[in-house]
């Protein structure tokens, strides 16, 4: 009887438990009232001019906005490369701004994955090895990384392609490689600064739907900017900026799409 009621309590509690925790994970990022001015000499540039956004799990959004408009320093904020110098940012309900450098080079590596324009490979190094540096932190055993990194390498369609150099790759793969890297240590989150800016028309075409079907299949949570409207198109939800500031934030009416 005991053991029922304790069994009983302890069910509810787990409930409970998980509700929270959903509840929780649902939102991956509040920023509120964010301003970032840089000051060079005598003069100060105001990058971001006091931004609210918040972005739930799952998600899949495009920054677009003119160059100059503040989407790369908002991705700088949101990747933890850069402090804001007023404003608050909570990712996962933590206030990051409270961190130590220490504590953010965590963060970076734990709860963000980092897509760039120019791949950033290292030359000597296989696709597969490329892919587990990310893991080299956490403790892992050799075998754990690889079989890890080989995973996801197959999650982007490169499980043929593990032990070529990045210049036996096209840029299209080398930039499937690099997605697998930012994948490897199951971020909160994925930022995507102009992923398909060095690729042509058809590669980006297969970049997007590839970041399409990360989302939809495995409910990863995406921002890419872009500053081509062909390939906001893909994402669920945009945000557009303009002198600093968010001018626009729509979301996809999806009944229209499929
Ligand atoms: P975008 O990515 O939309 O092109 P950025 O965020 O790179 O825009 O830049 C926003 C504004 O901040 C621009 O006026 C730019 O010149 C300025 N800016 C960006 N980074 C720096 C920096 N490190 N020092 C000074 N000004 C900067
Ligand atoms: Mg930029």
């Amino acid at each position: 009887m005991g053991s029922e009621m304790l069994e009983h309590s302890s069910r509810s509690a787990a409930s409970r438990d998980r509700r929270l925790d959903i509840d929780h994970k649902a939102e991956v990022i509040r920023i509120c009232d964010l301003s970032k001015t840089y000051k060079m000499g005598d003069i100060e540039v105001h990058a971001l001019r006091g931004i609210n956004v918040t972005i739930q799990r799952s998600e899949f959004i495009a920054v677009t906005g003119a160059s100059g408009s503040g989407k790369s320093t908002f991705m700088n904020i949101l990747g933890c490369l850069d402090r804001p110098t007023s404003g608050s940012y909570f990712l996962e309900v933590q206030d990051v701004s409270a961190l130590s450098s220490d504590e953010w080079a965590h963060i970076r590596n734990r709860k963000i994955g980092f897509v760039f324009q120019g791949f950033n490979l290292l030359h000597r190094t296989s696709a597969v090895e490329n892919v587990e540096l990310p893991m080299m932190y956490n403790g892992f055993q050799s075998k754990e990384r690889r079989q890890r990194a080989l995973e996801v390498l197959k999650l982007v369609g490169l499980e043929d392609r593990s032990h070529h150099l990045p210049n036996q790759l096209s840029g299209g793969q080398q930039q499937r490689v690099a997605i697998a890297r930012s994948l490897v240590n199951r971020p909160s989150l994925i930022l995507a600064d102009e992923p398909t800016g060095n690729l042509d028309t058809k590669t980006s075409v297969e970049i997007m739907e590839l970041f399409q079907n990360l989302n939809e299949k495995e409910g990863i949570t995406i921002v890419l900017v872009t500053h081509e409207p062909d390939i906001a198109q893909y994402a669920k939800r945009q945000i557009v900026f303009r002198d600093g500031l968010i001018i626009s934030d729509t979301r996809k009416d999806l009944a229209s799409t499929k």
